[in-house]
């Protein structure tokens, strides 16, 4: 932060009163630009005040932090680190067309957790622990689609608007503090996800979908995200389920539904994309 930014929120600290009415300002604005807007592939009607800006910056800085923090578990080479970052490349390619101002990128950690996430504006964090439960490009091509499609959605910033946190996550950008700890606590915990709150059941039915169609139009064969699918709901009722399955929470109907997608996939399968 600049000196001059250090100076505004002392200023504000010291005068509650003031940042009271600043946040109340940011609040304002950005009600009055919540935006209808729909989903990719599923075209749901969804309602968004963050801006993919302020989505990115957010996420962007929740990435930094937990890099900072897992700094000596980054995988920066061997045949692992080239397989994710291949798969990733295909299918960030694809959901860079629905969103062009995201900067995707995509980080490997070594923890032996089945997890993966993807923070709202592009970037993506992969633990070592999912890589055998993928078994095969287009098994992690499944996950990465699902990852990605949560940030194309816009779960994130969509559940800030239902909770009414909008102005809450626009002050934490500003850098204005007008707010309770309760609230900024929550803000922080929906960003940080893969680690605290998951995600509602049509959302992630919705990430389902749309990931499916991600990983056919990357060039994966759709059907081998069934084979994935079903390996989880194996994984799901084994002594120790994949804590990817508890952030990422769905039932018992999961490999039904996407089942009924395969059709709308394989038309955007575009074989030998990949390569
Ligand atoms: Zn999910």
């Amino acid at each position: 932060m600049s000196r001059a930014g250090k100076g505004v929120v002392g200023f504000l600290v010291a005068r509650p009163l003031v940042a009271i009415a600043i946040a109340a300002v940011v609040v304002g604005v950005l009600l009055l630009q919540t935006r209808s807007q729909k989903t990719p592939v599923t075209q749901r009607e969804q309602h968004v005040a963050l801006t993919d800006a302020q989505q990115s910056q957010l996420g962007s800085q929740q990435y930094a932090k937990t890099l900072r923090a897992n700094r000596a578990r980054i995988v920066s080479s061997g045949p692992q680190y080239v397989r994710v970052q291949r798969v990733a490349k295909h299918i960030e390619t694809v959901a860079a067309r629905d969103k062009p101002d995201f900067t995707w990128k995509v980080t490997l950690l070594r923890k032996n957790v089945a997890n993966a996430y993807c923070l709202p504006g592009g970037k993506i964090v992969v633990y070592t622990g999912i890589l055998p439960l993928t078994e095969n490009d287009a098994g992690l091509a499944t996950v990465l689609g699902h990852e990605v499609a949560h940030a194309t959605a816009e779960h994130v910033a969509e559940r800030i608007e239902r909770e009414h946190l909008t102005g809450v996550a626009a002050a934490i950008l500003a850098g204005v503090v007008a707010f309770t700890p309760a609230q900024y606590v929550r803000v922080l915990a929906l960003l940080d996800a893969g680690a605290t709150l998951p995600f509602s059941r049509s959302q992630e039915s919705e990430a389902d979908h749309i990931g499916l169609v991600y990983m056919a139009r990357a060039g994966y064969d759709p059907h081998e995200a069934l084979a994935f699918w079903k390996r989880m709901l194996l994984a799901g009722k084994g002594k120790e389920p994949p804590e990817f399955l508890s952030d990422h929470p769905s039932d018992a109907h999961r490999v039904e539904r996407v089942r009924g997608w395969l059709p709308e996939a394989e038309r955007a399968y575009r074989p030998g994309q990949q390569s």
